[in-house]
């Protein structure tokens, strides 16, 4: 009998399938429509099979011709589900929007319609030596449907390549041209039983380039990776499921743990997190997991539960820090989720809990982050200048350089908008970089040298004094602009942090060697205090904007400045004023004795033209 191929087929099937069976399964539709598929081939080349048996069994020995027939229409009638399913995963990445909802209407129309006409309309069967085969209308039905569904398929597959992966489009061209070749065959081979086992086949290619689940598994715990979290959350965002989750970052013993450690550490938290219950638990990170849960309340009670385990005694073996998200609607995507776990995760309460406002504040980030990125690719970060006048000598003698990104439409953002941002994220490096050097463009002019300014005040921040690279980007740059290292002066202010503290000091030592001077800047408020006044090689003090202006309304800070002005000259340290608006304000920071005094009394910080523009009205 005609059927080794098609025995051939189902024994790879079967084996494939146990191996599906076996993987640890990803709930998403697009998985639930290929195991479908599977079942469905299957089950079609069993009645293929059986329907040549029966055939085989009608002609030579006399089976009952009627039941033959019903069993060829069953096998046709399966043949078209087939295609109709394939149609469905085919598409399934374009059947979301509204006009693929009508299309999808249609084809389960066109679906049911076939199937009737199969049923009732008549086949025939023909079998001779090797050459077997069914026909008549209801044969005729089946070919047009499949054709059109394949076809189909093609056509919005090949609409929308630009939609779709490369690997899912050679996958799904791949499997439906198969069908084709196979059915264009066995159409003119009438010996040739291929339609089968092609579709056998095909099934193998989809399962092992687009549904290998071994890909989104992580070698490590067996958990899901971080891209099946992706697909997964792609998944409940496009069908609109309603989601919880929560995240644990797992707290190391110490940050240079040995890997063995830390591996052991991360496989028993698996172990621990797949004991909680069914749902699906992701390794989206080193040291960091993610499980979903349809409900919050379920994911704060395991949450709990795993909470207590990890400052208790069993399963855990180290503590671990959690976003807990009751509601996954309230973030608009699968990017947002991301976002926010990264926003977070090492804030410093030990759950943080998703809401609106926290929603919102990632939200200014991404902006803020997007922002100084375009601006840095788009060249549109402007540095304003303020005048600094030396009361000594009558005259300017320096400038503060002051950040501004400039939008698209040619407004301002101010730096109080985006440089607390920037020093979190870590784009403070790059970005004060590109202001470093934009000063010190301007100072190779040498124009405001010529205009008797002796050096420009730069902002840094200590994160910009990293360890790689010890001052590097300032004597690079002085190097490469051929500056006098004297023209420069960095403001700096505290940092909590002890290491940055003494790469600081570290770093500044170095460039005072080579002539570079300090500012202790925003002095009088949280950012800078005494005890970096005594521990900092600074030059000068800089007293804050409020600080001046509080001497004018509070007769403590009055004392206290009396007191500091004294104490800095005996140091053999400068004062410099911020925030002189008034000629009142001014004729007082004179009298009580400041070196330097900076307001919008003299000007306002403005683009560098401008500033050249005042200095040269003023000499
Ligand atoms: P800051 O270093 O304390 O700079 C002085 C701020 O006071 C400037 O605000 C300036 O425009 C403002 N100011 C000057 N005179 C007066 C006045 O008479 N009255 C009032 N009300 N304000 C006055 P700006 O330019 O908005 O900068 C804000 C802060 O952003 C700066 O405070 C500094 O901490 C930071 N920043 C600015 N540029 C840079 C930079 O290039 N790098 C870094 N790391 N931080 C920068
Ligand atoms: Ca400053
Ligand atoms: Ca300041």
């Amino acid at each position: 009998m005609n059927i080794e191929l098609q025995i051939c087929g189902l024994a790879v099937l079967i084996i494939f399938f146990i191996f599906i069976e076996r993987d640890r399964k990803l709930n998403v539709k697009n998985r639930r429509l290929f195991v479908a598929a599977f079942i469905i081939c299957i089950i079609c080349l069993v009645f293929d099979i059986v329907s040549i048996v029966c055939i085989h069994e009608a002609v030579y020995n006399g089976f009952s011709p009627v039941l033959t027939r019903a069993v060829c229409k069953v096998y046709i009638m399966l043949l078209v589900t087939q295609g109709y399913c394939g149609f469905l995963y085919g598409c399934l990445d374009l059947t979301v929007q509204f006009r693929y909802k009508v299309i999808r209407a249609l084809a389960l129309v066109l679906y049911v319609i076939g199937e009737i006409l199969i049923i009732v309309l008549p086949i025939e069967y023909h079998m001779d030596g090797r050459i077997v085969y069914s026909y008549g209308a209801a044969n005729l039905c089946t070919y047009a449907l499949a054709i059109f569904y394949i076809s189909f398929t093609l056509y919005l597959t090949f609409k929308h390549k630009k939609d779709i992966s490369h690997r899912r489009l050679v996958a799904l061209f791949t499997w439906q041209g198969l069908w084709l070749v196979a059915a264009l065959i066995q159409f003119f081979s009438k010996e040739t039983l291929l339609v089968g086992f092609a579709a056998a086949v095909g099934m193998v290619v989809l399962y092992s380039q687009l549904e290998n689940p071994n890909e989104h598994i992580d070698r490590v715990t067996g958990l899901f990776t971080q891209n099946a979290l992706s697909l997964f959350l792609m998944d409940k965002y496009k069908y609109r499921e309603p989601f919880a989750f929560y995240t644990a970052k797992i707290k190391y013993l110490a940050p240079f743990t040995e890997l063995d450690i830390k591996n052991d550490a991360v496989i028993r938290s698996a172990r621990a997190f797949l004991e909680l219950g069914d749902e699906p638990v992701f390794r989206i990170n080193d040291d960091m997991f993610c499980i979903i849960y349809e409900s919050g309340d379920r994911a704060y009670d395991k949450l709990m539960e795993i909470k207590a385990r990890a400052d208790g005694v069993t399963g855990m073996p180290v503590e671990a820090k959690f976003i807990y998200c009751p509601d996954g609607t309230l973030l608009s995507g699968v990017d947002d989720v991301f976002n926010f776990i990264h926003c977070y995760e090492d804030s410093a309460e030990d759950i943080v809990i998703c809401d609106q406002v926290l929603i919102d504040r990632m939200l200014h980030r991404r902006k803020i982050y997007n922002l100084i990125e375009n601006a840095l690719k788009d060249d549109r970060v402007r540095i304003y200048y303020q005048p600094i006048y030396n009361v000594k000598k009558g005259r300017f003698t320096s400038a503060e350089a002051l950040v501004r990104i400039e939008n698209e439409d040619g407004t301002m953002v101010s730096p109080a908008e985006f440089i607390p941002i920037a020093e979190e994220n870590g784009q403070i490096i790059v970005l004060g970089m590109r202001i470093f050097r934009k000063v010190c463009e301007l100072l190779a002019t040498g124009e405001l040298q010529r205009l008797g300014i002796e050096n420009v005040e730069v902002n840094v921040s200590a994160a910009q004094f990293d360890h790689e690279n010890p001052a590097g980007f300032v004597t690079e740059y002085v190097d490469e602009y051929n500056l006098d290292p004297a023209n420069i002066n960095l403001e700096i202010t505290e940092t909590a942090d002890n290491d940055l503290k003494h790469l600081l000091l570290l770093n500044m030592e170095k460039l005072i060697r080579l002539g570079v001077t300090f500012s202790l800047d925003d002095f009088g408020t949280g950012r800078s205090n005494l005890d970096y006044f005594v521990s900092m090689p600074a030059r000068n003090v800089k007293f804050d904007l409020g600080f001046t202006q509080g001497y004018f309304t509070n007769s403590k800070i009055r004392d206290v400045m009396r007191g500091m002005v004294n104490i800095a000259h005996d140091m053999d340290m400068k004062i410099v004023s911020e925030g002189v608006e008034t000629g009142e304000q001014y004729e007082e920071m004179v009298k009580l004795g400041v070196d330097y005094i900076q307001g919008y009394y003299f000007s306002r910080p403005v683009p560098e033209g401008e500033l050249i523009e005042f200095l040269k009205a003023g000499t």
